[in-house]
Formats: structure tokens, C-alpha cells, sequence
């Protein structure tokens, strides 16, 4: 018996795959989709068996054999083995690397040994064969007598000196046992009765269970979808299958997860990228050994091994954070997709600000669209106020407008809660010398460092460059610093200056880092220990916060100037999705929306809360920009150690694709990226832009197998990128 093994191989766009021996020892354990030790050169190495069989290989290499199973439990399923195929056709990756990206921590297919995750506990218990319990004291008869009557006892509970004795003369024994870290103990709730709207969508989605129908719920913010999804996952328990349920963002992983424990219990498995890597281990391990009928987690869930899926359901369905941005570069609804096909289930894409793509899909019936208009309860839409900044700049209010200022002490003073959003981290996002112009730049990319006064640094939100700040100015050495910019860490102390008697509370990528904050804050949020959270779009997303009566937006036009042909669809979504933060329940919700383009159109549409006016507007422009959803993107970028090398490179690629495509293929550039430096690389970027070509993936994989394949210059390819 034969086996062939993909191996983990270090050449970016090459899967090694060789033929091993199996030795007859494990003919009856070995299966497709394994994870096995195998001989590479001088060492041992771990791969995945993609096939096994009987007749001789021809092959020119000395066959040897299979070392061992790694791991018994761990089998690739047939359709986990087909995505690998399809996210390689997809992305143009290895299939190597898609396993690998599949798979959490401890499960991977490394050339080191694995960490072993499997976590243990301790309990203690009477040794049965132990007849003469000869005891010296009343502690030790404590746990004899508790023993007897609980049988087994976790030991921390007991731990204790006549305990030690207990186990060193062999009456009680220690026995050790596999448990999972992530154990919650939350009492399962009824579910809440669905308004007859809700009732409707639940319906024609019910009714599609057994099509591979892609379902586009556009529900307003607060129309109750959060119910729907838990009604239709309930049923599908019912036919005894099982549910992916995919968040954005961790925050909301967060909530949703509560509100699921609330409603499944223990039969729900989390995963997200904050989870300590023994948790993913955990996790992953619950749904391998089918304890879990329910999934619920951010991008990489979607590989979750659940066996007969029966629905899988993505909120937030335009959050950019599905496409993951590094190799390999996959979008995690289009592997949805592929699995609603493959097991013939419906796919639930819901939003209350629909990607564009997915409404025009909607609109041509491709997707079937299910709208909730009527927020639950009685709560209604917030009113919205837009501020123009320039008239407030001159009556000196920098930050905060008059308006604003004015609204949040109302709410304060009435015990109501507020969420400011600030797109911006640290302090200042600049510091600039007056006297010489020196400007702290990140040495390694084209960009300036932003300051976090907490800790006294200046970073790079691109690289992670790191520095202190020098009192004086490095170049001319006065005292002539100025800061500029505002970042949420400022905005935190301005507010704190101004109404002293609240409670503030930030979230950011500053604070969020330590694990568990995501939930710390939300939580001590909700239960009102704090009055006003300030955030970046980390704010903006799904959470519900009934208290909250008032929304401010410091500064709408942070995303509206981010030269990128989606800007105006991320603003629309983030403005109108914080909006939707405010008078969740009883309480009328307010929004100010702070801003130097009050006549902009999409900040109109904001205020007017018209989707549908701002859809028009977008897919207008998009069609005669030939963007998305009229035309797919491929967006290349040539990175090199000089400009010169980088460029030159890039010019090379263009002409190879130029004279590649077909006619009707636009392809743009080079041009330098949006940042040309980058970790100490130049970056420029080509653009195609193209209809139907039936040519392209093979022109894109010629391209990465011969052109910047030296070391100072590879090639960066994203396929349907999420900006440019
Ligand atoms: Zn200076
Ligand atoms: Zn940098």
C-alpha cells in the first residue's frame, strides 16, 4: 500500500507532494485526509495524505515510509480537501498553504514538532484497591468521608497537606483528564417571540433549506435579525444538522456568542483570532468530535469541520474583514458559497447596509432578497443632525461642536449613555517641529508615526515601528514641537477634561490588544459603569447597548478621503451602521455627525438614511469608473528592495499582460501604491480590470512562476482585492 503526502515545502507558488510506503502495521488506521510523520532528506517532517492505493509507483526517488499517524482524531475531510483545491484555483496559492491555513494552532503541519494543546485537569477519587485506610488525622478523614459520597472532587478544590499524605500512601489516587478551557455555564433562555416580520423571513428561508439559495436578509439596524438567525438554527437543529453562524469583528463574536449560549448552551463551539491558542485547539476539538451543532466565529470559521451542515448564516456581510488581506488572500463568502453548494444549504448574507455587489446580485434575482423595515419594539430610527466643522472652526470648537457639546450633557445629565466614534488611534496623529519642520516619519514606510502618549511612543500603524519621544526635536534640538491630528487617546482625555464627573471608556486596537478586553469593555459598558464609550469602526458594528440615546461622529471624512473606489460605500456602511447604535429601545436615539463636506452626497444619504438613494448613486459611478460590481478587480503589486528594481519589474509584468489578455481587459499602471514604502519596500501596483477572460488565471500563475522570483523584487497578487 501506497500513500501520497503533501508536505509543508518552502517555495511560495510549488506544492510538493511525494509518495511514501505504508507500513503494514497501519493498513487498517490509515485514511485520506491524515496528518502523518514522514522522512524528508535527514529529518522527520508532517504532512497530510491526499491518497492512497495499491499499484506500484513510478516514481525516481527511493520510496520510504510512513514514520507514524500524528494524530488519530485529525482527518481532512473530502470537502475540506476540496476547498484546498478551490481556494488554490481561487487565490492562486499552494494547497499546502490553504490546509494550513484551515487548521488552528497545535493542528498544523509543521517540519518542528507541534506543541501539544490537549489540556488536562486533575480530580482525585478513593483508590479502590486500597483496603487498609489507616488515618492519622481529621483532615484526611474530611476527604475520605467527602470522597465517599461525591466519588470524584476536582483537586484545587481540596488541595491541601493531608491531602498530600492521602496520595503518598496510595488511598486516594489522582487521575488526570482531558477538559476544555471555554466551559460555559450559562442558563438556556426561552427565545423571544418574532414580530410577523420577523416571522416572514424566517419562513421563506425555512423554505429554502434544502436548495443551495443564496438569501440576502437587508434588515435596518435594530430590526431584530439576531432572532431570525437563532429561530432558523433551532430548526435546523431539529433535522439534526448542524449551523455556521460568521461575525465580522471580535466584539461582536463577543455578543452574539452570549446571546447563543443563552439559546443552545453548551452546544456551541467560538472561534476568533483572540482566543488563546489552547482555546482554538479546544474549540476546534469539540467540533471534530461532533459534541457541537453550532458554530459561531470571524473569517477562518468558515473552515470549521462541521459535518452536515444544514445553514450557514454571515451578519455584517459587506465588512471588508471577510477578505483576509494576507496570503493566502481568500474572501470567506465565497467559500460559504462553495459550501451552501456543497451541501446543498441555504447561505444567509445580512446587513443593514448591503455590499453593493450583493444587492445588485439581489436585484437580479441571482440572490433572493428579504427585507426588514420595522425596527422591534417600539423603539424607532434616530434622528440625524450633520454639523459643518468649518463654520464650528471658527468659533474655535476643534473637536467637539457646539451641538455636540450641548447633547452629550443633556444625555449625561438624564442618566443616558453615548458612543463617540474617532476612526483614529493614539494621540496625535503628527509631530511636527516649528522651527525646522522636521516631521517623525516611520523609517521604513512612507508615512508619519502617530503618538500614544500613554505610553510616551511614537509607532507605525503599518510596520509596527516603534520609538520614545525626545523632548526636543531631533533634528534642530529646541523645544518646538507641535502636535497635530486628533486620535482616540486624545479624544478620551479632552472629554474627561470637559465633563469630569463622567465615566469615559475607550476601545481601540490600544486597549483591546490584552485578551478578554474586547469583552471587559462591552460588558462593564452595558451594565452602566461607564457613561460614554469613545472607539474607532471597532464601536460602529452590531452592538446593542439599549441605554445608548446619542451617537457622535467626530470626524465623518477620515474614511470619505481614503482615495480607494469603495471609500464612499465604507462610509456610507460605517456612518450609518454607528447611527444605528443609538435609541435601541424605549429611548429616542440621536446622532451628530461632524464633518467638512456637509453637501456631500453620501453624508446626505446618510442623514436621509436612504440606502436605496445612495445605491443608485455608487453603482452610477461604479459603472462608468468600470469598477466593481460592473467589472472584477486584480490588483498586483511588484515589491522590491529599490524603487528602481521595483519599478522596472512592475513595466516587465505590464507589458507580459498586455499582450496576454483580451481586448476588453483594462489593465492600469504601474503606478506607485497608495503607500510606495513599505517595511522598507517599494510597492507598485497594476490594476486589471476585466469582464469575461478565460485566460487570465493562466496568464496571473506564468507571471508569479517567472517574473520577480530573485530576492529583491516577488509579486503580490489579490484576486477581487477589497481596495486598491
Ligand atoms: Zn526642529
Ligand atoms: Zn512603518
Amino acid at each position: 500500500m501506497y500513500a501520497l503526502v503533501i508536505v509543508e515545502y518552502p517555495v511560495k507558488t510549488l506544492d510538493k507532494t511525494f509518495t511514501y510506503k505504508v507500513p503494514t502495521t497501519m493498513y487498517s488506521l490509515i485514511k485520506v485526509g491524515m496528518k502523518v510523520e514522514v522522512p524528508f532528506g535527514n529529518s522527520l517532517i508532517h504532512g497530510f495524505v491526499l491518497n492512497i492505493f495499491q499499484k506500484v509507483p513510478e516514481v525516481s526517488y527511493e520510496l520510504r515510509e510512513i514514520n507514524r499517524i500524528v494524530d488519530d482524531e485529525l482527518i481532512l475531510s473530502p470537502e475540506l480537501l476540496e476547498i484546498a483545491d478551490y481556494l488554490k484555483e481561487e487565490t492562486l496559492c499552494t494547497k499546502i498553504s490553504a490546509i494550513q491555513t484551515m487548521l488552528p494552532p497545535g493542528l498544523k503541519a509543521g517540519k518542528k514538532k507541534e506543541k501539544n494543546y490537549t489540556h488536562y485537569e486533575t480530580y482525585i477519587k478513593l483508590n479502590p484497591s486500597c483496603r487498609n485506610i489507616l488515618i492519622t488525622s481529621k483532615g484526611q478523614q474530611e476527604i475520605i468521608d467527602r470522597l465517599k459520597v461525591e466519588k470524584v472532587v476536582h483537586q484545587k478544590e481540596i488541595n491541601n497537606s493531608s491531602l498530600k499524605t492521602l496520595l503518598r500512601k496510595n488511598i486516594v489516587i489522582a487521575v488526570k483528564v482531558q477538559t476544555y478551557r471555554l466551559n460555559n455555564q450559562i442558563e438556556i433562555k426561552k427565545e423571544k417571540v418574532l414580530t410577523k416580520e420577523q416571522e416572514e423571513a424566517f419562513t421563506k428561508i425555512k423554505n429554502g433549506f434544502n436548495t443551495s439559495q443564496t438569501f440576502l436578509l437587508f434588515g435596518i439596524t435594530g430590526s431584530g435579525k439576531t432572532e431570525i438567525y437563532i429561530k432558523l438554527i433551532k430548526e435546523v437543529i431539529k433535522q439534526n444538522k448542524t449551523a455556521l453562524m460568521m461575525v465580522p469583528e471580535i466584539s461582536l463574536t463577543t455578543q452574539i456568542a452570549s446571546r447563543f449560549y443563552e439559546a443552545f448552551g453548551n452546544d456551541v463551539a467560538i472561534l476568533h483570532s483572540s482566543l488563546s491558542k489552547g482555546e482554538k485547539y479546544d474549540e476546534y476539538l469539540k467540533i471534530l468530535r461532533k459534541e457541537v451543532s453550532v458554530v459561531v466565529g470571524t473569517r477562518s470559521s468558515v473552515f470549521a469541520p462541521l459535518e452536515n451542515l444544514g445553514i450557514i448564516i454571515i451578519d455584517e456581510e459587506d465588512s471588508s474583514s471577510y477578505k483576509q488581506d494576507s496570503y493566502p488572500k481568500y474572501n470567506a463568502k465565497n467559500i460559504a458559497e462553495f459550501r451552501s453548494k456543497y451541501h446543498n444549504i441555504p447561505l444567509v448574507l445580512a446587513s443593514a447596509t448591503p455590499s453593493l455587489e450583493s444587492k445588485a446580485r439581489a436585484d437580479k434575482e441571482v440572490y433572493k432578497l428579504i427585507t426588514l423595515n420595522k425596527r422591534i419594539g417600539s423603539s424607532t430610527l434616530p434622528e440625524i443632525h450633520i454639523v459643518d466643522m468649518e463654520k464650528e472652526m471658527k468659533k474655535r470648537n476643534m473637536i467637539l461642536s457646539e451641538l455636540l457639546q450641548k447633547k452629550i450633557k443633556e444625555k449625561l445629565t438624564r442618566h443616558e449613555q453615548i458612543i463617540l466614534l474617532l476612526n483614529r488611534r493614539g494621540y496625535s496623529t503628527f509631530i511636527t517641529c516649528s522651527n525646522c519642520g522636521f516631521v517623525y516619519k516611520c523609517p521604513n514606510c512612507d508615512i508619519s508615526l502617530t503618538y500614544h502618549k500613554t505610553s510616551n511612543n511614537l509607532q507605525c500603524h503599518y510596520c509596527g515601528y516603534l520609538i520614545k519621544k525626545s523632548e526636543t526635536c531631533p533634528k534642530c534640538e529646541q523645544t518646538s514641537l507641535n502636535y497635530y491630528g486628533l486620535g482616540t487617546e486624545k479624544l478620551e482625555q479632552v472629554l474627561k477634561e470637559l465633563y469630569p464627573d463622567s465615566r469615559v471608556i475607550r476601545m481601540d486596537q490600544d486597549v483591546t490588544g490584552k485578551k478578554g478586553m474586547h469583552e471587559k469593555i462591552i460588558n462593564s459598558f452595558k451594565n452602566e459603569e461607564y457613561d460614554i464609550l469613545v472607539g474607532t469602526q471597532m464601536v460602529s458594528k452590531g452592538l446593542d447597548f439599549p441605554k445608548v440615546s446619542l451617537v457622535g461622529v467626530i470626524n465623518a471624512d477620515t474614511s470619505l478621503n481614503i482615495p480607494d473606489f469603495r471609500s464612499n460605500e465604507n462610509t456610507f456602511s460605517l456612518l450609518s451602521q454607528v447611527a444605528g447604535r443609538a435609541g435601541r429601545s424605549d429611548i429616542k436615539g440621536e446622532v451628530i455627525i461632524q464633518t467638512f463636506n456637509p453637501d456631500n452626497f453620501i453624508i446626505k444619504c446618510v442623514e436621509e438614511a436612504s440606502y436605496e438613494k445612495f445605491y443608485l448613486y455608487e453603482m452610477a459611478f461604479r459603472r462608468k469608473l468600470k469598477y466593481p460590481p460592473y467589472y472584477y478587480l486584480i490588483g498586483i503589486k511588484v515589491v522590491g528592495k529599490t524603487y528602481d528594481t521595483a519599478l522596472a519589474e512592475a513595466a516587465k509584468v505590464k507589458k507580459y499582460i498586455e499582450s496576454h489578455v483580451s481586448e476588453e481587459t483594462i489593465t492600469l499602471g504601474p503606478t506607485t501604491a497608495n503607500i510606495l514604502k513599505y517595511n522598507d519596500e517599494y510597492r507598485f501596483q497594476i490594476i486589471i480590470k476585466y469582464r469575461f477572460d478565460d485566460s487570465l488565471k493562466e496568464t496571473l500563475k506564468t507571471i508569479e512562476e517567472n517574473y520577480a522570483t530573485n530576492k529583491s523584487c516577488y509579486i503580490d497578487i489579490d484576486i477581487n482585492p477589497t481596495r486598491i
